[in-house]
């Protein structure tokens, strides 16, 4: 009984130890200044409404202006992806603290309730658009595309049909890539030159297939930042679905992003 006791209080003070020693490094990585590099948020929709299916992809109006103030109250700019290539090729400067706005799939609400709100407040935005279901009832019409792309929304692909590219065979990968740009190109747009990994699928294979597709950069759902040293291909980003814990639950999101990019868990360098 009595060597029970002594085995049980040896193991509390080991527990008691560890939580010590996990708070000490918790309080260091909390308090040394943020990693560099830009976060790429993941959004989907921002509606009034939470859709029947997918509601955890909605992101209501009210909670995303809240994200939006604390993100300029943080001094964050947003920028296109084009303007981050182009600062990696020296040709344009960045602002101190650049950020970057995407949304999968294309929806309908993109334009109808997004856009103002970018409008107002004089933000960039990229939008990855699955071409298949351009002009269904819960995605943007093609003429809604050419004007929001005109309005100075940057617009990329998120493949035909939105399979997932890493888990079909290479000839259907390549006319995912290639047709879904193509068509875009041929319905009116502006060049398009960046991709969004369906469900987050990517390998190197595919990597290698979008440099000649002439694609200069795509977005996974790996959480992390980026910089000039991060594979273009390979970006990583910060998903933001629907919150349960309001702007909280945002920073802590973002916490976690510049966490991943510190202790270099699954960061992609080129
Ligand atoms: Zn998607």
């Amino acid at each position: 009984m009595k060597s029970l006791n002594k085995k049980m209080a040896l193991i509390a003070t080991g527990v008691a130890l560890l939580a010590v020693l996990l708070i000490f490094c918790g309080m260091q990585l909390l308090s040394m200044p943020d990693p560099k590099g830009i976060p790429i948020l993941e959004y989907h929709m921002v509606q009034a409404v939470d859709p029947d299916r997918a509601y955890e992809y909605n992101v209501p109006p009210d909670e995303f202006e809240a994200q939006l103030d604390y993100l300029e109250q943080e001094g964050y700019t947003t920028i296109s992806i084009r303007d981050f290539l182009r600062a990696k090729k020296g040709l344009q400067d960045l602002p101190d603290k650049p950020v970057i706005l995407t949304f999968d799939d294309g929806y309908k609400t993109n334009y109808t309730e997004l856009l103002p709100i970018l409008e107002k407040r004089g933000l960039k935005a990229t939008i990855f658009v699955v071409v298949n279901d351009i002009g269904k009832e819960r995605y943007m019409s093609w003429d809604q595309l050419r004007d929001i792309q005109h309005r100075g929304v940057e617009i990329g692909s998120h493949t035909a049909n939105h399979l997932p590219l890493g888990k079909m065979d290479k000839t259907q990968a390549r006319d995912e890539m290639r047709l879904s740009k193509l068509l875009m190109e041929w319905n009116g747009m502006d060049t398009i030159y960046t991709l969004s990994y369906p469900n987050g699928s990517y390998s190197n294979e595919l990597v290698a297939m979008l440099k000649e597709e002439e694609y200069l950069a795509a977005v996974t759902g790996d959480s992390g930042l980026n910089d000039f040293d991060t594979d273009p291909y390979l970006l990583h980003r910060i998903n933001i679905p629907h919150p349960m814990f309001g702007i909280t639950e945002f920073k802590w999101r973002l916490m976690k992003g510049k966490l991943m990019t510190r202790l270099g868990i699954f960061q992609h360098k080129s």
